[in-house]
C-alpha cells in the first residue's frame, strides 16, 4: 500500500467512516445564468473509497464539469459535494488537499527532467523534504529509467504517467483523470491501464471519465453513465455489463410490407426496429440463442436480402437508457 511503502502520513488520510471518497447530493451547474442549461441537474453520487470509478458520457455530457467541481476548478451552482468527508465550501482546503488532478493537456516543461519536475512540485505544495516521494512515483510509473532525461525527449504516453505522478507529489488519496487516454493508441493506452491499475492496488482512488466503453470494462470497478447532465446509470460493472449483454440484428429486406404475423414472430427475438427495408432487433444473446433466431426468421415469410449481427456500442446503450429513462 502506497500509505506504508511511501513515507506518507497515513493519520491524516485514513479511511472517511462511511468509506467514500465522494459524495455528492443534489448537485446542478448552470454556466450561463441567461440561457438556465443545465451542465448538470441535481446529480448524487457515491463514489467508494479505494474503487477505480468510471464516469462515462458522450461529449458534452458533463462529465468534465463534474470532476472540474470535485477537484475545486469550477465553482457548483447548488447542491453539496464533500471529499474524503470534507465538505468543499466548509473544508476547502483539506478537500482540496485530498485530491490530485491530472489534466488532459500534456503541459510539461520541457526544460526539467521528470525528477526535478517531481521535486520542484513537492516544494510547491510544502511537503517537507524528508517526505519527498519522487523516487517511488517515478517506479510506480515505470519511469525510473527516464528520471534523468530532458521532459521534451518523453513519448507521449510517458509525459502521461509522469503528469500522474506529478499529481501524486502530496499522496492525495484520490486521484482524477479527465479522458486520461484521449487520442492515445491502442498499445499506450493499455500501459497507462496497467499504471493506473498499479496506483489503484497503492491504495489511491481513482476517478476518471472516457467515452470508451472498452476503457471503463476493463479498468472500472464501477461505472456512472452520464447524459445532458443527468445519471442515468450507476451500478458495479458487473450488473452494468449484465445489463448491457445484448447484440443486435441487422436485417436487409427487399420489400418493406411486414405482416402482422411477422412482426410478432421477430419480437419474440428482441426488441424490433422498423425502417423501410432496414430492420434492426436488439436482443440477449444469454437468452436466445442463434440457432432459435434463424429458425423463427426462417419461418416468416421475409424475403430477407441481407443479415448481419453486430456487439452493442456505447451508442446504442446510451439510446437505449435514454429512451427507458
Ligand atoms: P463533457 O466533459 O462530458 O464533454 P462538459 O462538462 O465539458 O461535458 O460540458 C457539459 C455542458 O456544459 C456542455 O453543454 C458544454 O457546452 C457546457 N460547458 C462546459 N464548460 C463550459 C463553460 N466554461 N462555459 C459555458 N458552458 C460550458
Ligand atoms: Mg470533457
Amino acid at each position: 500500500m502506497l500509505f506504508e511503502s511511501i513515507k506518507m502520513n497515513t493519520k491524516y488520510w485514513e479511511y472517511p467512516k462511511n468509506n467514500l471518497a465522494v459524495q455528492i447530493y443534489n448537485l446542478s451547474k448552470i454556466y450561463n445564468d441567461e440561457k438556465q442549461n443545465f451542465a448538470l441537474e441535481n446529480i448524487s453520487l457515491e463514489i467508494p473509497a479505494g474503487s477505480i470509478f468510471g464516469l462515462l458520457g458522450p461529449n458534452g455530457a458533463g462529465k468534465s464539469t463534474l470532476i472540474n467541481i470535485i477537484s475545486g476548478v469550477v465553482l457548483k451552482t447548488s447542491g453539496a459535494v464533500s471529499i474524503w468527508g470534507y465538505d468543499i465550501d466548509k473544508k476547502r482546503k483539506q478537500s482540496k488537499l485530498a485530491i490530485g488532478v491530472v489534466p488532459q493537456e500534456l503541459n510539461i516543461d520541457a526544460f526539467f527532467t521528470p525528477k526535478e519536475m517531481l521535486n520542484l512540485h513537492s516544494g510547491m505544495f510544502s511537503v517537507p523534504k524528508s517526505s519527498w516521494i519522487s523516487d517511488e512515483l517515478l517506479k510506480l510509473m515505470d519511469l525510473t529509467e527516464k528520471a534523468s532525461t530532458y521532459s521534451r525527449k518523453l513519448s507521449g504516453g510517458m509525459r502521461r504517467r509522469l503528469l500522474v505522478a506529478k499529481a501524486m507529489v502530496h499522496s492525495p488519496p484520490i486521484i482524477i483523470l479527465d479522458e486520461p487516454t484521449a487520442g492515445v493508441d491502442v498499445e499506450l493506452r493499455q500501459k497507462l491501464w496497467e499504471s493506473f491499475i498499479k496506483l489503484n492496488k497503492e491504495g489511491v482512488t481513482i476517478i476518471l471519465t472516457t467515452h470508451y466503453l472498452e476503457e471503463a470494462e476493463h479498468l472500472c470497478d464501477h461505472i456512472a453513465i452520464i447524459n445532458k447532465g443527468k445519471i442515468i446509470a450507476n451500478e458495479k460493472k458487473e450488473s452494468l455489463l449484465t445489463k448491457f449483454n445484448e447484440k443486435i440484428i441487422k436485417i436487409k429486406i427487399n420489400k418493406s410490407d411486414i405482416s402482422e404475423k411477422d412482426k410478432l414472430s421477430l419480437e419474440s427475438i428482441g426488441k424490433v426496429k422498423f425502417s423501410k427495408t432496414d430492420i434492426e432487433i436488439n436482443y440477449k444473446p444469454d437468452h436466445v440463442n442463434m440457432r432459435s433466431i434463424i429458425e423463427t426468421l426462417y419461418k416468416t415469410k421475409l424475403d430477407i436480402k441481407d443479415l448481419s449481427t453486430k456487439e452493442i456500442s456505447l451508442e446504442d446503450i446510451f439510446i437505449n437508457l435514454t429512451r427507458t429513462n
